[in-house]
Parts: structure tokens; C-alpha cells; sequence
């Protein structure tokens, strides 16, 4: 997602929409009626919208994927809105009054608001399996049902059918109000309820508290029209487009980021145990059975048959709780024993490791063993062999190393081969291979070399042991070594060259301190 630095614009509207407002009440409150005023709260009132269409615009274009597609549906919303906005002001300068009640632009509003509900049903089932989603759909219907339920019969009925009111007026009525609980719930329980969302807390919370305050103006103002309150109008107009604006306000806080939670916290537990809708079930029952007034066989019979079935459905719910307490103790040993398994086997893969390392390496120095050296050779005789690379091999044998042992005791004797093997490691290159074959004998084998590579190596080798003395406990221990050298020669076998190289070790023991190359 492109990070757009938004604060400016969020700056300039918390400037802007107070003073928005203020211009809007003085106007209607302090101007008299006349086109002039008509025009310029209508001007006004268009701003909000219009405004936040621009804002939802910029936001489908910085945003990606499901955020983007949550944006295209306000947007398509609001522009809606605008429509109904535009029928509104047309039938208002044009009629110079207040378009009747229901209108075109009615249509338009609600449109509005069913497209920020599939918004949101969009925003729910994404991270939700369906079943999940839809039960979640049905508890807000079941909220819902209550409320008007018992909306119709405190507020409406009292004032509305008394009143005589059409159809269309009384459909309108009850659609306002409906879908914008309809809303609040959804975002209630996106913001609250669901643990992975794509939209930011601030978005979702500026949304919510926008429709919920905007919900108790909606109440309050048909509340006041029904008795014919006249002031209302006036007061609640200039809220619908702050309302309108909060819509494209939100959508400048895409850029914060939405931390997932990792548990369920206790409302979320509350909530997924259908505490809500069963709960406002047994209020509406309670408000049902209070207005009562004479009880005849057949209700007594279908309440208790209804409080049979919700009890049956509780005992269900527990077992189902159950059940899923059972399922998540098998999944968290599962788990558990999953883990164990991975343990296991990374041990496993390790202490291998450390026997493939040990069983090619001398314990003492650290070095190829003997073992190593000979399948390296057999190797190296297969690829001279096919590719035409010759190899070199030096063996290097202590002189008189036993007389060490003896006056320097077995375990400076350890050390010094310690010492030698480290020099012998410094003087190769980094393609060379140095091996101990046991005792005081070493091997280095020098691939793609010539014996001319080797000669110079081994010459190296012994001067150097020959000129520093090897400086061990204390001791200055002045050594020698003798080595034979020889290089790989067509068609010789495995035997044939380590006969060759004995030979020349052999016969550079005679004089000790002395290389033999064959
Ligand atoms: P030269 O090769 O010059 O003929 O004399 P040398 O004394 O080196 O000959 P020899 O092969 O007879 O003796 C090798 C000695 O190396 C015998 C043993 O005490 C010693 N040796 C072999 N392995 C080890 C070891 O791991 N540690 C120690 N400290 N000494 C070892
Ligand atoms: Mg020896
Ligand atoms: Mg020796």
C-alpha cells in the first residue's frame, strides 16, 4: 500500500468542518427566508457529500485489495446520496419549500445506506467462515426485530396511526432508523467482535460513532416530527452532512495500522456465546407478555412451548460449548505433541549431523581422518580420470616423535601434534585438504595440482617446522619432518598411488628432515 501522508488534510478538515458548521446553524438560524438563503444552505449542505466523495475517490486509488474494494462501495454510496441530495435541492429551490415526505430523493439515501450494509457484510465474511457470517447476520436481524418491535409500539403506534399516515411515510419512517441500527451493529461488531479486519480502528471507530449518533438524531427527529416540533428541521439538517462528511473523513486513516489480537477478550467470549440476541429475545418476550391484557389457552400454551424451545436451545449451546472445549483440548495436545515431534526431530537432525562431522574428522586435531582422505582420493582418482585433472598428494611423517613422548611427556606430545596440524593448515590453500592418518603421520592432497604444486608445498612445509621451534607448556620443542610426494598418473589405481607416496616417505626416513617426490 502507498503511504500517503495524510495528517495535512486531516489537519485542514478539523479546522475546516467546525467552521462548516457554525457558517451552516448561522445562516439558518439568523438569515430570513428568502431563494438567496435557500440556495446557500443548500450550497452548504452539498459540501458534505460532495466532499467526502472526493475523499473516498483518493482513498480507492491509495488503497489495495479488500481495503479498496470496502472503499468502492462508500464511494458508489455516497454518491448516491449526492443524487438524492441533487433531486432534494432541485425540489426545494424549484417548489421553494420542503419537498414532501416521502421523496425521489429518499430512494437515493437509502440506497446509500444498503451499500455501506453490503460494505460491511463484505468486510465480515471475509475473514469469517459463512456459516459464522451468517449467524452473525441473523443476531443483528434479531436485535433489530426487537428494537423496532418495540419502537413500533412505544413510539410509532401511539403517534403514526393515530396521525393516519400513508404507507410510504410509514415504510420510510422505519427504514431510516433500521438500516442505520442495522449499520451500527455491523460496525459494532466489526470493531469489537472480529479478530482480523483490514480496516484501521480509528476508520472503524469514526464510522461507528458517526452512525450511532447519527442513528439518535434520525430517532430524535422523526420523535419531534411526528408531534410537530418546528424547530427540528433546522437543527438536524446541518448534522446529516457532518454526518455525511465523517463518512469521507475516516477514510484518512487507512495508512494506520490494525494490530491483530491474538486472544479473545471477554466481551468477544460474551458476544459468540449469543448472549446478545438471546437476551434481547427475553425482552422482547417480557415487553410482549406486560401489554397482555386478557390471556386465553392457546398463548399460555405457545409461551410455554417457546420457553421449552429456548431452553432447549441453551442446553444445546452448552453442549455445543462442550463439545468445542473437548476439540480444543484434543487440538491443544495435539499441538503439544506436534511440537514434541518437531523437537525430536531437529535433535535428531543435529546429533546427526554431529556423526557425520565426527565420523570424518580426527578427534585430536580436528582434521579429516583417514577414512575421509581415502573416499576423497577415490574421488579425485574418478575425476582425473574423466576430466583430465591431475592431483597431488604429500604424506608427512614426525622424525623421531616417540623421543617427544618421552621427554616431554604423552600429553605435550598431543599438544604438538595440535600445533602441527595448525600449520599445516596455514600453509595450504583453500582448495587443499589436510588429513591426520594416525599417529604422527599426516596427509595433504592438493587437487588440481602438479607435482611441481606439491614439491613447493612440501618444501614450504618442512622448512618452516624445521626454522621455529614448536613452542609448547613451556617448552621449545625443535622438530623435523620427512615427506613424500607424488601425483596422480594415468591409469594409477588407489593402491598404486599410495604405494608410490609410501615409497618416497620411506625413502625420506632414511635421512630424515627430507622431501622425496615420485
Ligand atoms: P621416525 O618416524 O623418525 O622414525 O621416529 P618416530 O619416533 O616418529 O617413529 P615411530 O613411528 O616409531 O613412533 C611414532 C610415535 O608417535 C609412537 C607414539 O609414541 C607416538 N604417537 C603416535 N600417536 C600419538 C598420539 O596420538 N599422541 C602422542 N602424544 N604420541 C603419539
Ligand atoms: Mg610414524
Ligand atoms: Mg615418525
Amino acid at each position: 500500500m502507498q503511504k500517503i501522508n495524510l495528517h495535512p488534510i486531516r489537519r485542514f478538515l478539523y479546522f475546516y468542518i467546525p467552521l462548516h458548521m457554525m457558517l451552516y446553524y448561522i445562516i439558518l438560524f439568523g438569515v430570513s427566508d428568502s431563494l438567496g438563503k435557500t440556495i446557500i444552505t443548500n450550497i452548504l449542505s452539498f459540501i458534505g457529500p460532495v466532499t467526502s466523495a472526493f475523499l473516498l475517490f483518493f482513498a480507492i486509488q491509495r488503497t489495495s485489495s479488500k481495503e479498496k474494494v470496502f472503499w468502492k462501495f462508500l464511494f458508489i454510496g455516497i454518491l448516491f446520496s449526492i443524487v438524492g441530495e441533487f433531486f432534494w435541492y432541485y425540489n426545494n429551490i424549484t417548489l421553494l419549500k420542503e419537498p414532501p415526505f416521502p421523496s425521489i430523493s429518499d430512494v437515493f439515501y437509502l440506497l446509500n445506506y444498503n451499500i455501506i450494509l453490503w460494505a460491511l457484510v463484505f468486510t465480515v465474511s471475509f475473514y469469517n467462515r459463512k456459516t459464522r457470517t451468517l449467524i452473525t447476520i441473523l443476531d443483528i436481524f434479531i436485535i433489530i426485530t426487537v428494537v423496532l418491535t418495540i419502537c413500533w409500539e412505544l413510539i410509532y403506534k401511539p403517534f403514526y396511526l393515530s396521525s393516519h399516515s400513508s404507507f410510504p411515510e410509514i415504510f420510510m419512517m422505519i427504514s431510516y432508523p433500521l438500516t442505520e441500527l442495522l449499520i451500527f451493529f455491523g460496525l459494532i461488531h466489526i470493531t469489537f467482535l472480529l479478530n482480523e479486519h483490514f480496516l484501521s480502528k480509528t476508520t472503524l471507530k469514526l464510522l461507528l460513532y458517526s452512525f450511532g449518533i447519527y442513528f439518535f438524531v434520525e430517532v430524535i427527529f422523526l420523535y419531534y416530527t411526528a408531534i410537530g416540533f418546528p424547530l427540528t428541521q433546522k437543527i438536524t439538517e446541518p448534522l446529516w452532512t457532518l454526518f455525511m462528511f465523517t463518512i469521507g473523513f475516516s477514510s484518512l486513516y487507512t495508512n494506520h495500522s490494525t494490530k491483530i489480537k491474538e486472544n479473545e477478550t471477554r466481551l468477544q467470549k460474551l458476544m459468540r456465546g449469543n448472549f446478545l440476541p438471546l437476551s434481547s429475545i427475553g425482552v422482547l418476550i417480557t415487553v410482549l407478555v406486560y401489554s397482555i391484557k386478557d390471556f386465553n389457552i392457546l398463548m399460555i400454551g405457545a409461551f410455554i412451548c417457546f420457553i421449552l424451545l429456548f431452553t432447549r436451545q441453551l442446553l444445546t449451546l452448552k453442549e455445543n460449548k462442550q463439545l468445542n472445549q473437548l476439540l480444543s483440548i484434543a487440538l491443544d495436545s495435539l499441538e503439544q505433541k506436534n511440537k514434541q515431534l518437531k523437537e525430536t526431530v531437529f535433535q535428531l537432525e543435529e546429533l546427526n549431523k554431529i556423526r557425520e562431522h565426527e565420523a570424518k574428522t580426527d578427534f585430536l586435531t580436528g582434521l579429516y581422518n583417514r577414512r575421509y582422505i581415502d573416499e576423497l582420493i577415490v574421488q579425485l582418482i574418478l575425476k582425473a580420470e574423466t576430466e583430465r585433472s591431475p592431483f597431488s598428494l604429500l604424506i608427512i611423517d614426525v622424525d623421531l616423535f616417540k623421543s617427544v613422548n618421552d621427554r616431554y611427556g604423552h600429553d605435550v606430545g598431543d599438544e604438538v601434534l595440535m600445533k602441527l596440524a595448525k600449520i599445516f593448515k596455514k600453509s595450504i590453500r583453500s582448495s587443499d585438504i589436510v588429513g591426520r592418518f594416525g599417529g604422527e603421520e599426516f596427509v595433504i592432497v592438493l587437487p588440481d595440482s602438479d607435482l611441481e604444486d606439491g614439491k613447493i608445498l612440501a618444501e614450504r612445509i618442512r622448512h618452516t617446522i624445521a626454522q621455529n621451534k614448536i613452542e609448547c607448556a613451556g617448552y621449545h620443542i625443535p622438530l623435523t619432518v620427512s615427506i613424500g610426494c607424488t601425483t596422480w598418473c594415468k591409469n594409477d589405481t588407489f593402491n598404486e598411488l599410495y604405494k608410490r607416496v609410501d615409497g618416497a616417505l620411506y625413502e625420506a626416513k632414511r635421512n630424515r628432515d627430507t622431501i622425496i617426490v615420485r
